[in-house]
């Protein structure tokens, strides 16, 4: 039978919560199809910042290098920088296993109400492609003139043609499969080269570059701050959105904001190359507010199981796993309070469960 070892960090506040019923959901669609998985688990996490003054062993990544995936829950929590729990485990673990592509499906799931009026499921169904690991969140800048009236702070941002090309190239693939499965099979790009003079230009020349070789594919692009726009007013105009790193880091939070809720919105850190294994992690954050409750929705941990199972080529478990998930939201009774219903986080757990089995 074939087997996956996946590595699980199940991080601070809800993420202890949540990542545990996405194992269940996992390891009870692995039962269905007949395949295994096997978790390690580590405690890296604020708390263990708070004990130790690290968020993970210097040797961390290797650790995890050479599982099949990892699954992540959340990390951060109030009174540790948001800085530490970033470059101390989130950005090593990205650019060391050369996680380069961000991507986070927006699909507005039945029984969930868009926070955009009268939104129907078929409306909001798209995919946030986000480079991972250049463009503006780069290191290099500095400051001058400290203390001083001439003070200033320079950031410089990095476009390369490989980094470029490699996150259009994966949005375009991403495109064709879906066309493939009856989507429209279109590219918009997130670009600003009406105002930044170098590298979005840049960007569009590479888009245009790229487009060409997909011939199959329509293509649009718009200047980011329209683009937010069309995202709440247009949502069904989209099917594949590539971005750099910053302008894919809003889409991907405005993207799941429109499909309903942080509770159920999950999200994957890809190495496409797979020289190392992928992260998959739900993107809400630790939850303080909510944490240690006992009412988390723990949806968004189960659809990312699925994109991990996916990810491994189970393409079918993870099928099963997003119907187990629609089935349990369709009821207030099994769904939880972020969605308008009253289950706590065990009673939705325990409907996905039940609908995996069946
Ligand atoms: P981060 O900075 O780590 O991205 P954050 O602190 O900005 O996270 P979250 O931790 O995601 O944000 O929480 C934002 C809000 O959404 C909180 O009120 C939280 O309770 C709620 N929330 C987040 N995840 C869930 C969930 N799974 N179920 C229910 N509510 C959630
Ligand atoms: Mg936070």
């Amino acid at each position: 039978m074939t087997g996956y070892s996946i590595a699980t960090i199940p991080g601070d506040g809800i993420g202890q919560e949540v990542i545990p019923v996405g194992q269940r959901a996992a390891e009870a669609a692995a039962a269905k199809h007949g395949f295994t998985l096997s978790w390690t688990e580590f405690d890296w996490s604020c708390q263990r910042y708070a004990e130790t003054g690290q968020m993970m062993p210097d040797d961390g990544v290797d650790q995890v290098r050479n599982h099949d995936a990892i699954y992540l829950g959340a990390v951060g929590w109030p009174g540790v920088p948001d800085h530490v729990s970033l470059w101390g485990l989130l950005i090593p673990l990205r650019r060391q296993l050369n996680l380069w592509a961000n991507v986070r499906p927006v699909r507005l799931l039945k029984g969930v109400q868009s926070p955009l009026a009268g939104r129907t499921p078929e409306e909001i169904d798209f995919i946030v492609v986000r480079e991972n690991v250049e463009g503006e969140y780069s290191e290099i800048g500095g400051r001058l003139y400290h203390g001083t009236d001439q003070e200033m702070a320079i950031q410089e941002a990095v476009f390369t043609r490989r980094g470029t090309d490699r996150i259009m190239e994966y949005a375009f693939q991403i495109a064709s499969e879906r066309k493939a499965s009856g989507y429209r099979g279109h590219v918009t790009s997130a670009t600003k080269s009406n105002g930044i003079m170098h590298s979005m230009p840049f960007w569009d020349e590479r888009f245009e570059v790229m487009a060409t070789r997909h011939p199959e594919i329509a293509t649009s692009k718009y200047h980011i701050d329209i683009l937010t726009a069309h995202f709440v007013l247009h949502p069904d105009w989209f099917d594949v959105v590539v971005g750099s790193n910053l302008f894919g880091d809003i889409l991907s939070d405005l993207g799941p904001a429109v499909a309903g809720s942080i509770g159920i919105a999950p999200a994957a850190n890809i190495n496409p190359d797979r020289t190392a294994p992928s992260m998959f992690e739900p993107v809400h954050g630790s939850a303080p507010d909510i944490a240690g409750k006992g009412i988390a929705n723990p949806v968004a941990a189960v659809w990312t199981a699925a994109m991990m199972l996916e990810h491994l080529g189970e393409v079918e478990a993870a099928k099963t796993l997003e119907r187990a998930i629609e089935v349990s939201l369709e009821s207030p009774v099994t769904r939880t309070r972020d969605l308008g219903g009253t289950a706590d986080t065990a009673p939705c757990a325990q409907s996905i469960i039940a609908a995996i089995g069946q």
